[in-house]
């Protein structure tokens, strides 16, 4: 589930190829993309993020895919036969070098289940992918107090969110990892206190972050709030600032990134 607005910008599809990757922590791999099509990309930093499709068999094809991945979009990649089209999963955008039409990605590696995230593991520069730009999920508003809330699949949004927030911006960021050793040096402004929660990797997204959720002081005259990760996270920490906070539906801005036990589509 997901509240994020969609926007289809006219960067269109984006042809791009694997430059290097970097293991930075034990469960994230960092693949740098690049290529000549990043001259036409706009950049807007936070947590833009994109449709990234990747032919993981020979049989698969970047010439079949559309320029856009919205309703029409996708229901014309779905008219391309299984084992043709390429596999599509959903990305942050963690650094973006636009003098070097460079892109990091920062993948979760979640073992052998899926595709994008084995693929990450294993690949080689030269591979061929393509990417169609979705847009920023978090609006920047006039909030006096902020909550970003995630998973690690979430840690490249709220990174990037982080960084590029007002310098005097308030609030909190929760970050649940199930390995404390996949924490980053993050750029946050000085008020924006991040915490850094651990799971233990036999239990469930959230079962630390919505109990330390449920101990916060929230008090705000505006609260915009940012949750997402595992969809229990995202549809959790809505539902307590919901019911339990009063704070306004529209100010909570949610996705469910992935869910446990099932695969995108
Ligand atoms: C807007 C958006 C931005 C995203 N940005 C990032 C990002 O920058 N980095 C990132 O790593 N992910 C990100 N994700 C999440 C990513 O799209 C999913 O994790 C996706 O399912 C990975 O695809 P896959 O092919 O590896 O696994 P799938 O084929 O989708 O799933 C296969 C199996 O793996 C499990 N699984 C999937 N993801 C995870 C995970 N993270 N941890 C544990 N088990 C998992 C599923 O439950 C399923 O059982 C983002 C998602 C969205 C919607």
């Amino acid at each position: 589930m997901s509240n994020i607005t969609v926007t289809h910008s006219d960067s269109g599809l984006v042809r791009a190829s694997v430059l290097r990757t970097e293991r930075i922590s034990p469960n994230f791999v960092r693949v740098t993309i690049g290529g000549e099509d990043f001259d036409r990309f706009r950049y807007l930093g936070f947590d833009q993020w994109f449709r990234l499709a990747i032919p993981v068999r020979e049989s698969e094809t970047l010439d079949r895919m559309p320029d856009r991945f919205g309703m029409g979009g996708f229901l014309r990649y779905l008219t391309v036969p299984k084992g043709v089209r390429p596999v599509v999963r959903n990305y942050t955008i963690r650094n973006f070098r636009q003098d070097s039409s460079e892109m990091d990605i920062d993948f979760v590696v979640h073992g052998t289940q899926g595709v994008a995230g084995p693929w990450a593991a294993t690949v080689e520069p030269g591979f061929e992918v393509a990417l169609i730009d979705q847009g920023c999920g978090w609006k920047q508003t006039e909030a006096d107090r902020i909550l970003l809330a995630t998973d690690e699949s979430g840690l490249p949004a709220v990174a990037g969110i982080l960084r590029d927030l007002p310098a005097n911006s308030k609030g909190t960021a929760l970050i649940e990892l199930f390995d404390s050793a996949d924490q980053q040096e993050l750029q946050a402004p000085e008020g924006v206190e991040v915490r850094w929660l651990e799971r233990s990797p036999s239990e469930n997204p959230g079962s630390t972050l919505m109990p330390e959720l449920s101990r916060l002081d929230l008090t705000a005259d505006h609260l915009a709030a940012f949750s997402v990760g595992e969809s229990s996270i995202a549809t959790g920490v809505r539902m307590f600032l919901v019911s339990e906070r009063g704070v306004p539906k529209t100010n909570v801005i949610f996705s469910g990134y992935w869910k446990l036990g099932r695969a995108t589509f």
